[in-house]
């Protein structure tokens, strides 16, 4: 992989999502050779997939170059690879582009849709997980609407304007917000010769509220948000198949629709060599210490969505999200400077600053571990806080520009088909999802 010889310690992370890239810059001035590999030379702002799922913004907004994070760091360098096997017992990697040797390897691989081994809803739904996927139900969404115009079929039309989201977590309540305002402000203008009001946004969860995570005003508000976008939000209910037309349940309600998005699970991106059961918690995470150390595994870490680090407050792991990800990547970073200077490790400790959901303009739910609030004001707040975790000035200043443009206009100017999408078309589809 042409990584020069070091007299300082190699630490190879694998991925560069929030997890791996807090904890490269955390090594980056340190006495240690850092090695970041990822499959993508981005890093990819998942927060906000939706609105480039719903044409809010342009994918590059939120893609960072990595190369761009550590510039100037004599000691980093990454390689655009996807890391393939972890051999234990000689401290290698293997990757598509070759083998490197590790003192420390870090793994941050994050984490992928979890279709629960339904192979109909896989093949046949879709994935908001990667910027390809996002671009992809962009192109379906719009594609969807041109079709519904040309159709004398009425039944086919509805279908083509009804969308399914499975999953009443924040990205299922945040899709179906942004979709129900495409069809309130955008759909009438864009398609006057279609009767628009028949489209339907239907949000199905298993549980019996949304945002199971928040807290019980947060799913009360979020619903209701969402009920006066007109966004049907059905509770109680498990999506069971899908057949690319028919979405079954195990209840007697089925919903004729050409698009189901499916964002009811996620699960830990695995990787050959780590993947014995001793090794694993439930959803394929990485069973971990409160270092960071992969339990049984000597100089191997995990953190952000791979690693299952239990505590007290959480006996089931920490969230799967962007700040557990960061601050375990930062506290891992001086660990590791304390690992090559001998002292001892210290335990992390998770500071949780709360969570957020957005619905739509002037809609959105906060808990911080102090307040709650919904609305307006949580809006603001939720704008700020993103904005501000986004890497990169220039995609600040870009997604910054594009929100005000797109609340003073009620637009969203980026519904363009750039790149077709065939959802019958298994083998294009499967290279356009490629990630
Ligand atoms: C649609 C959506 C919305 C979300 N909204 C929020 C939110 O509002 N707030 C929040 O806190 N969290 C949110 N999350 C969750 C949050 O994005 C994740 O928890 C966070 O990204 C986890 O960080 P990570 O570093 O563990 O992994 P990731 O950020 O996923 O990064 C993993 C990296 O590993 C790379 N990789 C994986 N496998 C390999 C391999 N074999 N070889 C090489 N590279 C590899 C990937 O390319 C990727 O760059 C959302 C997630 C999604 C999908």
């Amino acid at each position: 992989m042409n990584i020069p010889q070091s007299s300082y310690p190699r630490v190879v992370i694998i991925g560069g999502g929030f997890g791996g890239i807090a904890l490269a810059k955390k090594l980056s001035k340190k006495e240690a050779q850092v090695v970041l590999v990822d499959k993508h030379n981005y890093h990819n702002f998942q927060p906000l997939l939706y609105q480039v799922s719903t044409g809010g913004l342009e994918p590059d907004s939120i893609a960072y170059p990595i190369r761009k994070v550590l510039q100037g760091y004599p000691n980093f360098f990454f390689r655009l690879a996807q890391v393939e096997e972890v051999k234990t017992d000689d401290k290698r990697i293997k990757t598509n582009i070759g083998e490197i040797f590790y003192d420390y390897l870090v793994v941050a691989t994050g984490s992928e849709t979890n279709f629960f081994g339904n192979k109909n809803i896989e093949t046949k739904g879709m994935a908001m997980k990667t910027i390809p996927q996002s671009l992809n139900l962009r192109s379906l969404i719009l594609e969807n609407f041109e079709q519904a115009l040309l159709t004398d079929d009425l039944h086919h039309r509805d279908a083509l304007m009804n969308f399914v989201i499975v999953g009443g977590g924040p990205t299922g309540v945040e899709l179906a917000g942004a979709l129900a305002e495409i069809k309130k402000g955008i759909l009438p203008k864009d398609y006057p010769d279609l009767d628009t009001r028949r489209a339907q946004i239907n949000l199905v969860q298993s549980g019996d509220r949304l945002l199971p995570a928040m807290s019980e005003k947060a799913s009360e508000k979020a619903e209701k948000f969402l009920e006066e976008l007109g966004v049907h939000v059905w509770k109680n209910i498990r999506v069971t198949d899908y057949d690319g037309k028919r979405v079954s349940t195990n209840t007697k309600t089925i919903f004729d629709a050409e698009t189901l998005v499916w964002a009811a699970g996620v699960k830990a991106v695995g990787l050959k060599g780590l993947d014995s059961e001793e090794l694993l918690s439930s959803g394929n995470r990485l069973k971990v210490d409160e270092c960071h150390q992969v339990i049984g595994v000597e100089n191997v870490f995990a953190i952000g969505d791979v690693a299952q680090m239990e505590t007290e407050r959480f006996p089931h792991g920490l969230p799967m999200m962007a700040q557990p990800a960061i601050q375990q990547g930062r506290s891992l970073g001086d660990n590791l400077v304390r690992l090559i200077e001998g002292t001892p490790m210290k335990p992390f400790v998770y500071k949780d600053k709360g969570s957020m959901a957005t619905v739509g303009r002037n809609k959105a739910v906060v808990d911080m571990p102090k307040f709650r609030f919904q609305g307006v004001f949580a809006w603001f707040v939720w704008m700020f806080v993103h904005l501000y975790f986004l890497i990169g000035f220039r995609n600040r200043v870009v997604v910054f520009i594009n929100w005000v443009y797109n609340y003073i206009r009620f637009d969203r100017e980026a519904r363009l088909i750039i790149r077709p999408f065939k959802k019958q078309n298994k083998v294009e589809r499967d290279t356009l999802t490629q990630d």
